[in-house]
């Protein structure tokens, strides 16, 4: 059977919709790469930013309610998760005897050697799905031959390997020949991703503010919450996971809400679901309406758009505002059922009438607009 997880999605609607029974766990800042465009400024000497044990077991104590909550994925990433074995081992083995699909992102730079390689992905055998990230930023670390080598010893182990090569928007001739020679062993199960303006990126790219009207309508593709090793829990593993200001999309603490509380909070949150939705047209038109100066933040991809408007605390706030007002809450709901099947904010609404009913006040939503 195909997990159901946003990896194997056939599409870009049931990526989304895959996205809301999938959840990241950030689980280490440390790698032992440092790489000129990391997006999460991952280094060698952050060993100490992990999570660890105590949270391991706490994950695993709450494994029975998350498969109840329909989360079929969890997928572990970093830094270099590998790094942290006494967080990803416990958790990934208890997600896998629930029939949670397991997955892991990784630079492969045990791949020195096949012998090695073997052994080393054999301390791994819960974990199924295994991206090998590569780049030209990589190669400065990590030698091709070295990915190739994992590829090859994760497929004859019978784990699905996927390549994940980041790349510059405007694609380089080094960029280029460097996604041939990947295709040329890794064939069709290579995924691609833009290098963004963001960690050490901010150093390589920019995003720049588009002309008027040119900006881009695409929707949030969120692959799901995403726990970091601080126990912040971010919307995606996408750009927004970065802005470490207070700001509307935060989802809450890991380690002191239950992870199906984090997992709700994503599902019914009016700001998020709103851009999983419909893009940030709806906001633009609240901010047009407030009158309020917003070009600034039109940019051409939808991920470098949204950092723009958490980093104006202005737009920010009104949009979580309007968002939650409870004409625009039940216009969501029926659009979420309609557009993903998702019924998470219905079945709240419904929940929030019965209290109207009983009570004759309407209950706030679950949190303040604008939380850190
Ligand atoms: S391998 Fe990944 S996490 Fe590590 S420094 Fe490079 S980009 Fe960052
Ligand atoms: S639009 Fe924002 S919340 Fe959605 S994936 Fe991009 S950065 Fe994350």
């Amino acid at each position: 059977m195909v997990p159901r997880s946003p990896r194997f999605a056939k599409n870009a609607v049931e990526a989304q919709a895959l996205g809301s029974r999938r959840l990241g766990l950030s689980v280490t800042q440390a790698c032992p790469l440092r790489c000129r465009h990391c997006s999460v400024s991952a280094a060698p000497e952050l060993g100490q930013n992990r999570l660890g044990k105590n949270f391991a077991l706490a994950v695993i104590a709450q494994m029975d309610d998350l498969a109840a909550a329909d989360i079929t994925a969890i997928d572990f990433t970093g830094g270099e998760p590998t790094l942290a074995p006494a967080f990803v081992l416990p958790v990934a083995e208890a997600a896998r005897a629930r029939g949670i699909a397991t997955g892991i992102v990784t630079a492969a730079h045990w791949a020195a050697d096949a012998r090695l390689a073997e052994r080393f992905i054999s301390r791994f055998d819960a974990v199924d799905h295994w991206d090998i990230s590569t780049d030209i930023y990589h190669l400065d670390f990590v030698r091709l031959e070295t990915v190739e080598r994992a590829f090859r010893v994760l497929s004859a182990a019978g784990k699905h390997p996927l390549i994940r090569v980041a790349h510059h928007d405007d694609l380089t001739r080094e960029d280029a020949e460097l996604i041939q020679r990947v295709m040329a062993f890794a064939d069709r199960n290579v995924a691609f991703q833009s290098i963004g303006p963001v960690g050490r990126g901010a150093e390589l790219v920019s995003a720049e503010v588009t002309a008027d009207e040119s900006w881009d309508r695409g929707p949030c593709l969120s692959t799901g919450p995403l726990v970091r090793w601080d126990g912040r829990t971010a919307p995606c593993c996408a750009p927004a996971s970065h802005e470490e200001q207070a700001h509307p999309l935060w989802i809450g603490d890991a380690f002191s809400l239950s992870l199906v509380e984090i997992v709700h909070r994503w599902r019914t949150d009016a700001l998020l679901q709103t851009i999983r939705v419909w893009g940030f047209g709806p906001l633009v038109e609240w901010f047009r309406d407030a009158g309020l100066p917003v070009t600034h933040i039109f940019r051409s991809r939808t991920c470098d758009l949204c950092v723009a408007f958490l980093r104006d605390p202005a737009l920010a706030a009104l949009a979580a505002i309007r968002a939650n007002e409870l004409e625009h809450r039940i216009r969501l709901a029926y659009a979420l059922l309609k557009t993903f099947g998702e019924p998470w904010l219905d079945q709240l609404l419904q929940r929030e009438a019965q209290l109207y009913l009983r009570d004759g006040v309407w209950p706030n939503p679950h949190r303040p607009p604008l939380c850190a």
